[in-house]
């Protein structure tokens, strides 16, 4: 049977990645982090002292780097590498990793790969667009700046690391612009993807609302197979 594969994509902040793991954990699916690769390069890079617009070093690091996920843990050349691809360093330069095209090309066929082993839940900007145009469910999971900001403000507080609210909303506007304008795998919502705007939902409520979406297209679609 053909492997399924439910596609979230949306802007920093929305709640993707803690939202995507409970759904493919509900679903009894793999959960596959693609901004973690981004960052696992970007990462890789600022260890080798690589310039990060030199775009045949970067890719050419993207092509030799082993990334292995063990649940919430991520290994980079058999380093647990979880923590060190958070970094305000990583973070503030991940764009021109993303940026790359020929970084995205290798990426996005890593991703198309890995997900051949099973039923996967792929969380990233362009998962339904690009990735996984065929996926029979696409989620655009988003909120509004301000909610955004507020979430990750709360986040970096409980870690022990408290930052100014609008310090946070004119990094994540910055991150924003960066996401929507790339030339390609620019973060947007794939025509045939379900929005749901998450500002007054708490965490269950989305995960069980898309639970709910996934498992009414699973039926649709074993139905339609079913009468055919
Ligand atoms: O999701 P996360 O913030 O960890 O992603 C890190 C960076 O990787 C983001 O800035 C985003 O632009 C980029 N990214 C991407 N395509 C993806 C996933 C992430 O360009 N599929």
């Amino acid at each position: 049977m053909e492997k399924m594969i439910v596609a979230i994509d949306g802007p920093a902040g929305a709640g993707k990645s803690s939202v995507t793991r409970l759904l493919a954990e509900r679903l009894g699916f793999q959960f596959l982090d693609t901004g973690a690769m981004y960052r696992a390069v970007t990462l890789a890079a600022i260890n080798q002292g690589v310039d990060l617009y030199d775009e045949s070093a970067l890719q050419s690091i993207a092509a030799k780097i082993e990334i292995v996920f063990d649940g919430e843990e991520v290994f980079i050349n058999g380093e647990n590498s979880t923590a060190a691809i958070r970094e305000p360093e990583v973070t503030r330069s991940v764009a021109s990793v993303a940026n790359a095209p020929s970084v995205r090309s290798y990426l996005v066929d890593l991703q198309r790969r890995i997900a051949t082993q099973g039923d996967f839940v792929c969380e990233g900007r362009d998962q339904g667009t690009v990735a996984f145009p065929d996926s029979f469910c696409k989620i655009f999971l988003t909120a509004s700046p301000r909610a955004r900001a507020q979430r990750r403000v709360e986040q970096l507080k409980l870690s022990g690391k408290p930052v100014e609210f609008e310090a946070v909303l004119r990094d994540q506007e910055i991150r924003d612009q960066q996401d929507s304008t790339r030339e390609v795998g620019r973060l947007m919502k794939a025509e045939d993807a379900i929005e749901l705007l998450t500002d007054d939902l708490s965490l269950g409520e989305v995960v069980g609302e898309l639970e709910r979406i996934v498992r009414e297209r699973i039926e649709r679609t074993s139905s339609s197979t079913a009468n055919q």
